[in-house]
């Protein structure tokens, strides 16, 4: 950012970055561009759901402007999310604007979450515009089920996408939510077509929002009966996420564990959420946060965004209280804030 002293431009050093009380260094945004979604996870999104009204939500241009505060600010990855990020109409706008800082350096990476049901159409555009990686949700391969989880029929139209998406050159991690008695007996199966398409998996812990709480199953006990029929090494790739890496030397794929109940990773977390209508969301597990909107609204300039970001970031909380049976009472709506 450049201020101006006597009509003379100084350049003003670069900011220090963004770092929290705790001495956490947050480099990655996860942005939530839409609270509308094309399916109804029953784990996720109730089907009486209340959507934000439309003059909540920020605009396209609100977005690209609240991403390049916290971009100057220090953050170096940006993942938009949703709801479904590809429903919100003119969003490959939005990415094209923000791929651009790809190009420039000023993001070493623009990814996106979705559920795949739209990426056919989308995925060579996301390629062109700067994407190299997504994560595609995808909780089964049996259409039954995924009508079952979902609410709607489309699993023909997510893995068609996701083939697009691989044929368009973009790296693509499959998400897999496990829960006990819906498609805990699917993880081979899975893991077996993530190889034949060339994706990483990466089965996550399901988290007691929604209905979602029965179905809880905790992934270390299904990683030690994987690796009885799967040979798995421990790989120490990060991709500055929680998920921990193992190779599947029979595919030659990854298979990741994400696992925020049974193993919390806070200490180490670098990240920060912001919804769909401008809510900073300091973590995910934890009602604390700041409605950036009106910073956004009542003023062009920056300088009043960027300290309310900065000072709330100081005081990200230690750590989620998932397992705090209170939780659900001020957990952010997932569809919301975008998981
Ligand atoms: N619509 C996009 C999608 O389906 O990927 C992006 C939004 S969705 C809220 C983002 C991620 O959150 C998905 O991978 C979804 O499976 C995950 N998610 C939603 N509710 C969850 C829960 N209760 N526990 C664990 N993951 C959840």
């Amino acid at each position: 950012m450049d201020v101006r002293l006597n009509n003379a431009v100084i350049e003003r050093a670069p900011a220090a970055g963004l770092v929290d009380g705790l001495g956490r260094e947050i480099t990655y945004l996860r942005l939530s561009v839409t609270d509308r979604c094309n399916l109804r996870c029953f784990y996720c999104m109730r089907d009486d759901v209340k959507l934000l009204p439309k003059a909540d939500i920020l605009s396209l241009e609100e977005m690209e402007r609240l991403s390049a505060a916290f971009i100057r600010l220090g953050v170096r990855k940006l993942r938009l999310t949703g709801g479904e990020p590809l429903t919100r109409p003119g969003v490959m706008s939005l990415i094209r604007r923000l791929g651009e800082r790809t190009v420039t350096g000023e993001l070493d990476e623009l990814t996106l979450t979705t559920n795949g049901t739209l990426l056919g159409a989308c995925a060579n555009d996301l390629y062109e515009a700067g994407m190299r990686r997504i994560n595609v949700s995808l909780d089964t391969l049996d259409p039954l089920t995924f009508r079952r989880i979902a609410g709607h029929d489309g699993l023909a139209q997510v893995l068609a996408g996701i083939d697009t998406a691989r044929a368009a050159g973009l790296a693509v991690r499959v998400n897999m939510v496990a829960m006990s008695g819906i498609n805990d007996a699917e993880f081979d199966k899975l893991i077996r077509w993530c190889g034949n398409h060339d994706c990483d998996l990466a089965l996550i812990e399901v988290m007691p929002m929604g209905l979602a709480a029965k179905h809880y199953l905790p992934l270390e006990a299904a990683r030690s009966r994987l690796a009885q029929r799967w040979s798995l090494t421990a790989v120490d790739d990060s991709t500055g996420g929680p998920a921990r890496y193992w190779r599947v030397e029979e595919t030659g794929n990854r298979l990741a564990f994400i696992t925020p109940m049974s193993h919390a990773f806070c200490s180490g977390c670098n990240r920060v959420r912001v919804t769909c209508a401008g809510r900073l969301v300091l973590c995910l597990g934890d009602g604390a946060g700041v409605d950036l909107r009106p910073a956004l609204r009542s003023s062009e300039a920056d300088e009043r965004l960027e300290g309310e970001i900065v000072a709330a970031i100081a005081g990200k909380p230690a750590s989620h209280h998932f397992v705090d049976p209170r939780f659900r009472a001020y957990a952010h709506p997932m569809w919301q804030v975008g998981g």
